[in-house]
């Protein structure tokens, strides 16, 4: 039977609004984990030492445990004058906070410290989104990625999206990521590049139309 409805497997809420609002636009209808009642399931360990690594485990283990086809992301920011970090560690960079919210302040306090004494034009960054498209039983279906480019600010500004948005500066825009609308960061941003190869697979899967 074909579908229209393509389970994505995260416990962040950001997510799934961005990836909705992106394959929306090719028709498809994205459910959460809690729409289809798997909110409860563990997250799965992520010990992958890639974005690719981990969006496979999320993946072909949340497909496996609702059996059904999922797609699952992974991404994070990586920061030139750092070496690539936080890279796969992004989510949890600081050690601190409970919530989200808590998280994502504590990581964003941490790479301002981080960066304090470099100067603007060695803070350049990008953000990579890994995804996986992974079939009920587990097997790999399809594997895309996204980046977005940009650099790190001084100082947070905007409230629009989640995590480093509020200090990430888009190449050629004075604006941060948490300053652009959703759509305007969807057209730009890693998630949406790596949602949009992921489109064209669905289109041509043989249980989605
Ligand atoms: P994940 O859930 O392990 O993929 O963690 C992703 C982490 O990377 C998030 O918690 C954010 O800190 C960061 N991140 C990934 N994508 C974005 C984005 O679009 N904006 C801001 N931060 C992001």
């Amino acid at each position: 039977m074909k579908s229209t409805e393509i389970v994505v497997a995260t416990g962040n809420p950001h997510k799934v609004d961005e990836i909705r609002e992106i394959l929306a636009v090719y028709g498809f209808r994205v459910l959460s984990l809690t729409d289809v009642g798997a909110g409860e399931i563990p997250e799965p360990e992520e010990d992958g030492e890639t974005f690719a690594h981990n969006a496979r485990i999320k993946a072909t283990q949340y497909a496996r445990a609702i059996n059904r086809m999922v797609l699952a992301d992974d991404s994070g920011l990586a920061v030139d004058a750092l070496g690539g970090a936080p890279g796969v560690f992004s989510a949890r960079w600081s050690g601190i906070g409970v919530t989200r919210e808590e998280r994502d302040d504590a990581n964003n306090k941490k790479l301002l410290g981080e960066l304090a004494s470099v100067a603007m034009d060695r803070r350049t960054a990008r953000f990579v989104c890994a995804m996986c498209l992974s079939a009920a039983d587990g097997s790999v279906i399809a594997e895309t990625v996204g980046e977005f480019h940009g650099s790190i600010g001084t100082n947070a500004r905007g409230v629009n999206g989640f995590g480093y948005d509020p200090l990430f500066v888009v190449d050629s825009s004075c604006r941060t990521s948490a300053e652009l609308t959703s759509q305007e960061k969807n057209d730009r941003s890693h998630r949406g590049a790596a949602t949009r190869a992921m489109a064209k697979v669905l289109a041509t899967h043989p249980s989605l139309s």
